[in-house]
């Protein structure tokens, strides 16, 4: 009976929807909002005998979901992690170029599938081949979807129902969904493993080959490494076994970088050209890696074996569209025009010295003591950032962080309140602090950060 007294108290739609008006939004978006404001309020009467409050109170509850209902679900978000490639935050953020190609190629109607010269049909993949080959020396190349699908698509046109030799080394899982076993099964091609966790010898893939044996894989270990005893097959030895055998070799690289990163003193990866040159039939690569483009998957080689990729009626399920393909061109072409390390953000980042970053953090720490209350802790502190996408994972890239604390809030909260604000602020949180790395955040965005930071903690 006490509950039906509480139900009592709660307004009527249409009064609750009154008293929220005037708000800018679509009627029924009021009206259905009230709705559920008034209904989750019924629930909670009932099963936890909840008091609801005034009207008033009710209206500005539905005002604030109205407002978040209207908000995007894909927002920008400041990334003050550190983590160049953040899969969670959308891995490669796009230069300016490939941001404007994909904006003039997405407002109308473009040549992606007709050849102006002639008039006929034309395939959407010609757009970027010429251009990867130019730049990384493939016979040809051919854009999916991601990387995953880049693999699939290789696994199923060349080897299904045939064996693949694959290093138990390398059968690595990368960001929890890409698992190589998996990717395997799912191709049709039937994995034979060789060798053992720390060591695979070249004798160990030639007793594997028979007639049954369809290609060759080599896989990037992306997120870890083997270290102390071990033994890998270079990339050479296994060409020489493709050859000796003549079976495919491919390589799953990953990452996959244009540019050589030890001037950036990161960790020697191979570059594309180097790979290919060695003799490896094909490679796969990601386009949001370290090549700092759009979400795509790459694959390079020899001519015959892309053909049989191009025909394979799979490859219309792992197609790119448009707006993909006019962000990787653009991104493709400032390797071609050399000025990839200051126009491509990953590049950027990775290549911004120790000196500049403790420049920055020093600059925002003292923004940051004037702002925030008296009673925030606010330091330098020395660390590293990472490269991130399960690329380059034991390089150490030094920064400087800002590490901020506050007696009365905990960190965790600190956190949680910033990636709730507008714009949302995404932080590091280690050793129970707050860890803010001026490498990847971009200019602009250390003043939103500063206003973001005053209003949770004022
Ligand atoms: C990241 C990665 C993949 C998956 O690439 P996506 O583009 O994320 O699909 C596959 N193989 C290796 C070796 C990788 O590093």
């Amino acid at each position: 009976m006490e509950k039906e007294k509480l139900l009592r108290q709660l307004p009527a739609v249409h009064e609750l929807v009154n008293c929220c008006e005037p708000l800018d939004c679509p009627p029924h978006l009021l009206t259905d909002t009230a709705r559920d404001v008034l209904s989750s309020w019924r629930s909670a009467i009932l099963s936890k005998g909840s008091v609801p409050p005034d009207i008033g109170t009710l209206a500005v509850e539905v005002r604030e979901l109205v407002k978040k209902r209207m908000m995007s679900s894909l927002r920008p978000v400041i990334n003050a992690t550190g983590v160049v490639l953040h899969t969670n935050l959308g891995r490669a953020p796009l230069s300016d170029a490939a941001c404007e190609a994909v904006l003039k190629i997405a407002r109308g109607y473009c040549n992606l599938e007709i050849d102006l010269d002639t008039g006929n049909r034309g395939e959407r993949y010609s757009h970027v081949e010429e251009i990867l080959c130019r730049l990384t020396g493939a016979e040809a190349a051919l854009v999916v979807n991601n990387n995953a699908g880049a693999v699939l698509l290789a696994l199923h046109s060349l080897a299904q129902g045939k064996e693949v030799i694959v290093s138990r080394g390398e059968l690595v899982e990368i960001g929890g969904s890409f698992r190589v076993p998996e990717i395997m099964a799912q191709s049709g091609a039937i994995l034979r493993e060789v060798g053992t966790t720390n060591r695979t010898h070249p004798r160990d893939y030639e007793r594997a080959v028979t007639s049954e044996t369809a290609l060759i894989l080599k896989v990037h270990p992306s997120n870890f490494r083997v270290v102390g005893f071990t033994r890998e097959v270079e990339r050479r030895e296994l060409v020489a076994i493709g050859q000796k055998y003549q079976l495919p070799v491919m390589e799953d690289l990953g990452s996959g970088v244009l540019v050589d990163l030890q001037q950036f003193s990161l960790d020697k990866e191979p570059p594309v050209q180097e790979t290919l040159q060695a003799g490896v039939d094909l490679v796969t690569i990601s386009g949001d890696k370290l090549l700092g483009g759009p979400q795509a998957g790459i694959v390079l080689g020899k001519r015959e074996l892309v053909q049989v990729m191009k025909e394979n009626p799979l490859l219309r399920a792992l197609r790119v569209d448009k707006m993909t393909l006019a962000a990787l061109e653009a991104t493709l072409k400032a390797y071609l025009e050399d000025n990839a390390e200051k126009t491509i953000p990953v590049l950027r980042m990775l290549s911004l010295k120790a000196e500049e970053l403790y420049k920055r953090a020093s600059g925002l720490k003292e923004l940051l003591c004037k702002a925030l209350p008296k009673d925030c802790c606010i330091v330098l502190k020395e660390g590293v950032s990472r490269t991130g996408g399960g690329a380059l994972p034991v390089t150490d890239l030094p920064t400087t962080l800002v590490a901020i604390s506050h007696p009365g809030i905990n960190p965790s909260t600190i956190a949680e309140r910033l990636r709730q604000g507008n714009p949302p602020v995404v932080v590091r949180l280690q050793d129970d602090e707050v860890l803010i790395d001026p490498r990847t955040l971009f200019p602009g965005d250390a003043e939103l950060l500063i206003k973001a930071l005053e209003r949770v903690l004022r």
